[in-house]
């Protein structure tokens, strides 16, 4: 696309503004038209709304989804914003965006934690739909795939243990076996935690990683992936689990148990023992969601902050919080880090667009450490400008806050992604040290031309 076309696009609309140019050049019309909708129906439908869905909450039970809720969701499905998420690769199930644009509609969805659920482009159910699509035989998407695509269930994610070091999934001891009397039955034994709350009325089932060939000599054909209804009997709730005291209500994050639960065979998805397969599948798009709408959360933080600093009410030392050098280099900073954030999720995902989701691992990996880390440190700084009341709630800072703090662990701690960065780094070495032993063949032949006397054994160039 020209700059001539880019103005067309008219890159001033506050939906495509802080977009960088590359990016800008790359979406197409429908692409630029949704991403208007989105911010649309988000600014108007969502945000003014925030008070009505507590309300709501209070009003019909936790555990219920607020009638504005349903209400939202119907009118995205009308207006076409529903499963925006789905990329480009899966056909005709797609709404056709790549990974890139998909993004640019994502950080705007994050403005509102709840906006993305209202079209159907919240988690954990991304990544289910994703690998429902790609993995399941056809009978298996027609019973549980397309009600999600139609927004007629809500699904959960089941692979944490309380008793493991599950970040590395070989360690996963939830055990399923065989019914010897009745092969074509699992029998289900173990703990797991986290995976969407029982008690959500519109939840109908878990995606279960577990352990199903403990003795194969290759760990990563020991693990299966099943579908388990959630209505299973001997899959029990104990308890909803707070995330530092918010109990994130109506999806929430269950402790569960499962004792002889007996699930069908053919609730196996792709096959016994192929679950990392399952697992590597599921390492694409979904995994950089949650940080491009962290960073919507995170410009929404800001614009608190800007609101607060320049509040006539509130005036320290006769000053405007704004009119202290401090806070000008402070909000100055907080900018200068969203936007970098934003070009690294950008990056990310135009990645995935060019290369594919496995190559694209090192800068989804860049995404997922830098993202919630800078995004802690910021809403914390708008809180310190914001004063007392920041704390409260009076303010929405500390649910975003809290926010930004779990995605640092949600989908694989941070220091899980820095290991991986890290082990591919120095797999680098040797290459690097190649090239160096070649400065330093050729400087030995410069010597000799300009006649230096130098001993480069012992010296770094
Ligand atoms: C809000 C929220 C929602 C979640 N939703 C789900 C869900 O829907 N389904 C689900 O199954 N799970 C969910 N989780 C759980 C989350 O995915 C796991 O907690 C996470 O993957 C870490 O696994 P673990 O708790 O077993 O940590 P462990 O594997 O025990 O790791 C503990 C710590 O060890 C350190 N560590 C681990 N690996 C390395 C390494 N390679 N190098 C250096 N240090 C390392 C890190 O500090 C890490 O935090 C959710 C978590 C949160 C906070």
């Amino acid at each position: 696309m020209s700059s001539s076309a880019i103005e067309a696009i008219d890159r001033e609309h506050p939906a495509l503004s802080r977009l960088p140019p590359w990016t800008l050049e790359k979406l197409s019309p429908n692409a630029v038209r949704l991403i208007k909708q989105v911010h649309h129906f988000v600014e108007t439908e969502c945000i003014p709304a925030e008070p009505i869905f507590k309300a709501q909450l209070e009003q019909y039970g936790r555990w219920k989804s607020p009638p504005l809720i349903r209400e939202l969701r119907g009118k995205a499905k009308e207006a076409g914003l529903f499963n925006l998420f789905l990329p480009k690769t899966f056909g005709h199930l797609s709404p056709g965006l790549t990974n890139l644009e998909y993004s640019c509609c994502a950080e705007i969805m994050g403005r509102c934690y709840w906006a993305a659920q209202t079209m159907n482009c919240h988690a954990p159910d991304t990544g289910n739909m994703e690998l429902l699509a790609k993995y399941c035989n056809e009978e298996q998407k027609e019973k549980w795939l397309m009600p999600l695509l139609r927004g007629e269930t809500y699904s959960a994610y089941s692979m944490t243990e309380p008793d493991k070091a599950t970040s590395d999934a070989t360690n996963i001891a939830c055990r399923i076996t065989r019914d010897p009397n009745d092969p074509e039955t699992l029998i289900i034994n173990g703990r797991k935690l986290y995976g969407n709350c029982k008690w959500n009325d519109e939840l109908g089932f878990y995606i279960l990683m577990a352990c199903s060939d403990p003795d194969n000599p290759d760990p990563w054909k020991r693990h299966s992936t099943v579908i388990v209804p959630k209505d299973t009997p001997g899959f029990r709730m104990i308890r909803n689990l707070t995330i530092m005291g918010y109990d994130h209500a109506p999806d929430g994050h269950g402790e569960y148990i499962y004792e002889n639960a007996r699930v069908p065979a053919k609730n196996i998805i792709l096959g016994e023992g192929r679950a990392f397969e399952i697992a590597q599948g599921r390492l694409g798009p979904g995994r950089i969601h949650h940080c491009m709408r962290l960073i919507g959360q995170t410009e929404r933080a800001y614009e608190l902050a800007l609101i607060r600093a320049t509040d006539p009410r509130k005036k320290p030392r006769g000053k405007l919080i704004g009119e202290f050098d401090s806070n000008i280099e402070r909000l100055a900073n907080m900018r200068l880090r969203l936007d970098s954030l934003r070009l690294v999720v950008l990056n990310a995902a135009h990645t995935m667009d060019v290369y594919g989701n496995k190559a694209g691992r090192y800068a989804i990996a860049q995404s997922k450490i830098l993202v919630p880390e800078m995004a802690v440190k910021i809403i914390d700084e708008c809180m310190q400008m914001y004063g007392g009341q920041g704390l409260t709630q009076h303010s929405p800072l500390p649910e975003m806050w809290t926010y930004a703090r779990f995605v640092r662990i949600a989908d694989g701690p941070d220091a899980a992604h820095r290991h991986q960065v890290g082990r591919d780094e120095l797999k680098t070495a040797s290459r690097i040290k190649k090239r160096h032993d070649e400065y330093r063949k050729t400087c030995d032949e410069l010597c000799q031309k300009w006649k230096v006397k130098i001993d480069t054994r012992d010296s770094h160039l």
